[in-house]
This record gives C-alpha cells, structure tokens and sequence, in this order.
C-alpha cells in the first residue's frame, strides 16, 4: 500500500496528552501502510498563544531592543511540560529535553544578535520561526521511541538552496521533489517532519505565509505523486468540512466530500479550511486531502477530491463573510462609454482596494471590499467618475456548490427563501463559474438569512 502523509497542527501537538494522541493515530495508521508524519509547532486552542507566535513576538521584541525572556521561559515550560507528560523512557526524555535546551539556548544568542543590530531579515525572521517546528518534531519522535515506533526526525529548514533567489512555479516545482525524496520512508522508520520548510527567499511568512505546515505537507505529498502517496490526511480539532459554520448554524452537518474548486471558495469565505495554496498542488498531484479529527479520530472525516458526477445538482455549502462594504458608483457617463469600468478599477487599484463581487448596470457599478484602507482619498478619487455611496454593514452569503452547474431553479429558492424570511437582498451575483452564488444583505440579518437558507437546502435536523 502507498504512503500516508499526515499532518497535524498546532492544536493536534499542543500538550504531552495532546502528542500521545497523536503517537497513538500514526500507529494505528502503521499497522496498515507506512506514514510520513509532519507537524506544526505546539500551540493551545488560540493561535495567538502557540509556539509561532511567541517567536515571532520574541523576534519583534528583538528588533526592537526590547526585552524578550518571557516568551523563551513560555516557550521551554510549555515543551519540558510536554516532554514529561509523554516520554516515559528516562534517555529519551533527557535526549529531547536537552534538544528543548540547546534549541531555546541558540535561540537565544541570535535574538540577543538581533537586538544589536536592530534588524531582523526574512531569513533571520525564517531562523527564528523554524524553532517552533524543530521542537515539536524532535518531541514527537522521542514520544513514538518511547512506545517503541521507530521514527527519525526530519529538519526541513536547511533544504532550500542559497543559489535560489526567485519565488517562482518552476522554483516550487523543484523543492517539491526535493521534499518527497527527503521525507519517503526508509524502511520501517517513521519520518517526522518539522512542517517549516526555510529558507524561502524573501521569507516563508511573504511567501507562503501562517499556516505554512500545510503548505509544506502538501509539497511533500505532490513531491511524492499519486504513485506512492495514498493519500494526505490534514489532522485538525474539527469532523471535517461542513455545509454550514457548526457555531452558527446548529443543524450544519459534516459532508463526506468536497470538490477543490468548493473548498477554495469557503477557504475565502473566511472557513479557513487549508492553507489556500495547499490544495492546487496537492489535487495537480492527484493526491486526495482528507480532513480529520485528531480529537475524534474515528470520525471519517472529509475528502477534498474532484467533483464526480453524482454531485450533479447539489449545494454543498452556505456560508457568510461578515464586515463587508459596498461601493457604488452612478454615473450617466458609463452608458455607452468604454474604458470607464477600468477607470473605476484603476482607482481601486491605486488605493490598495480588494474587489470581491461586482455587478454593473448601464449607469452605475456596485462592488463589495472587506477593507478600505484609505476610505476618504478613495472616495474623492471615485467622485471624479460618478456619484459615490459607501455602505458599511454589510454581509456576503454565498451558497457553494460545482453542482449547481446542473440544476435549475437554486437561485430562485435561495432568494425566495431570504424573502420569506425577511431578509433584504441588495446586490446579487452569480460567479462566472456558477459554482457561487452570492448576494449582499445587512449584517445582522446575516444569521437569520444563513440559517433560513441552510434549512431549506439541508433541512433542519
Ligand atoms: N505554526 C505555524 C503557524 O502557526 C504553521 C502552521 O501551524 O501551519 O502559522
Ligand atoms: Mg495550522
């Protein structure tokens, strides 16, 4: 049988309980077929606690002078912890609480260098950021020794190159390869792998950004193809992917499949699913994603493979994204006139504006931005074209779906149920796609459209 490539996140590997968890799924995997294991760095149930986190305010702190011990006496109680509570052998507890220790201590004479210099590069930003992972693999590794798992630990952040210089495809494409080889199985051991791949020119966080173990797993994957990885498993805290946000919508259920295209659309809807470069490199390899619970490991979970025929005519999902602003401009001078769409764009562009929707008229143009980061420049630069309104509070809901493609009458159910609902649709649009169907209402009726729509399209329970 091929390689399965699991992933775990931050959360996954947060604590000494939370990595026994972990150890047990990768044996219970190995009984079957031979795994690669990649992990985040440890973290709680907030990001903003976890390892990364702290480094990167351990760098900033640095860069500016100020003090930073707070952060590495967190972070090596936080480790020392977890190695106690998991590593009963009294070698390889030692072994891996002297590599917490030599680890913090490097660390800490390069954030002491740093705030000499008072300047912290990508790729001294990259240094600091690879320690999260370094740490919560070479733990994991001791905890599968300790169970009597053979397993090595695999330090991806010295792989990359100093002759590369440009983030490109073609630059991916080889690190890829590079990836897979260097993490295939030898044997019976088990690769654990530091889900940090450095040092990207320009730095991961501009290249690839938070979140990059995804990224990483799913190189490795794509490095290996379809002809020897089975599949890659994405262990997270939740069942999967649902045809609603479950904190909103209390009859949202767990769907057994998602097409990519589906799961990219939610990812921007604020769902964060995968990591969004994630899924184009792995479905171009061919290789399946499953989403799974590390907290309810029996659970199937969801695959994210390509859309087969027998979702012909079904919505896979409703969602919202909240805080949103629409833009309309009206002007008698668009009817009949070419060039003034690009107009319009041209001063969106100029002031740093993220389109969404878009829908237009013979007079006048509406779109929706998340953010305005210079709202009164981007109003007058907009009033030289045309009347201008800006209304705040607003919400997109979308319903998500390739199905839809090849069914009549979705549109009309989605609307007729928001107006039954009393819900007030200002602006509608359709992705060229036809895999969304969008339409803008009032922030705070956003709860009462989603939950109406859910219900008409799922039922309630
Ligand atoms: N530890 C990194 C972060 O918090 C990478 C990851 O979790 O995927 O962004
Ligand atoms: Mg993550």
């Amino acid at each position: 049988m091929g390689i399965v490539v699991q992933k775990f996140g931050g959360t996954s590997v947060g604590s000494g309980e939370r990595m026994q968890n972990v150890a047990g799924i990768i044996q219970r995997t190995l009984a079957r077929q031979p795994v690669i294991a990649v992990v985040s760095a440890m973290s709680g149930t907030t990001k903003s606690e976890g390892t990364t986190s702290l480094l990167l305010a351990a760098a900033d702190a640095a860069r500016k002078g100020a003090p930073f011990a707070r952060e590495l006496e967190l972070i090596e109680q936080n480790h020392f912890k977890a190695v106690g509570d998991s590593v009963r052998d009294a070698g390889l507890r030692d072994g891996a609480k002297q590599f917490v220790t030599d680890e913090l201590s490097r660390l800490k004479s390069f954030l002491e260098a740093i705030s000499v210099i008072r300047e912290l590069s990508p790729r001294s930003q990259d240094n600091v950021l690879a320690v999260g992972e370094k740490l919560s693999a070479r733990i994991l590794a001791a905890v599968l020794n300790d169970r009597g798992v053979k397993a090595v630990n695999i330090d991806l952040s010295q792989v990359i190159s100093e002759s590369e210089t440009a983030v490109n495809p073609a630059f991916f494409q080889r690190l890829q390869g590079q990836l897979g080889e260097k993490c295939r199985p030898r044997g019976d051991e088990v690769p654990v792998v530091t889900g940090f791949f450095g040092m990207v020119p320009g730095g991961l966080l501009a290249a690839v950004g938070r979140g990059y173990t995804d990224f990483t797993t799913a190189m490795i994957a794509a490095g290996l193809g379809r002809d020897q990885a089975d599949e890659l498993q994405v262990w997270k805290e939740v069942d999967g992917i649902f045809t609603a946000d479950p904190r909103k919508v209390s009859s949202a259920r767990v769907l057994s499949s998602i097409s990519p295209a589906e799961a990219a659309e939610l990812t921007y809807f604020g769902s964060e699913v995968l990591h969004p470069f994630t899924m184009e490199r792995v479905v171009s390899a061919n290789v399946p994603i499953r989403i799974k619970n590390s907290f309810r490991p029996e659970a199937e979970g969801t695959v994210i493979a390509p859309y087969s025929s027998e979702q012909a005519g079904r919505v896979t999902a409703v969602t919202v994204k909240r805080g949103i602003t629409v833009l309309t401009i009206t002007s008698n001078r668009m009817y009949n006139a070419h060039g003034f769409l690009a107009r319009v764009f041209g001063a969106l562009e100029q002031h740093g504006v993220v389109v969404d929707l878009v829908s237009t008229s013979e007079v006048s143009i509406s779109c929706t931005v998340e953010r305005l980061p210079e709202p009164d420049k981007v109003r007058s630069a907009l009033e030289q074209l045309g009347a201008v309104e800006v209304t705040p509070g607003r919400a997109i809901l979308a319903m998500v779906g390739e199905g839809m493609k090849f069914a009549s009458g979705t549109a009309g159910r989605m609307f007729s149920t928001l107006g039954a609902a009393g819900v007030n649709v200002e602006m509608i649009s359709q992705g060229a796609s036809e895999i969304n169907i969008s339409c803008v209402v009032q922030e705070d009726q956003a709860a009462a459209g989603l939950n109406a729509v859910h219900d008409s399209f799922f039922g309630n329970g």
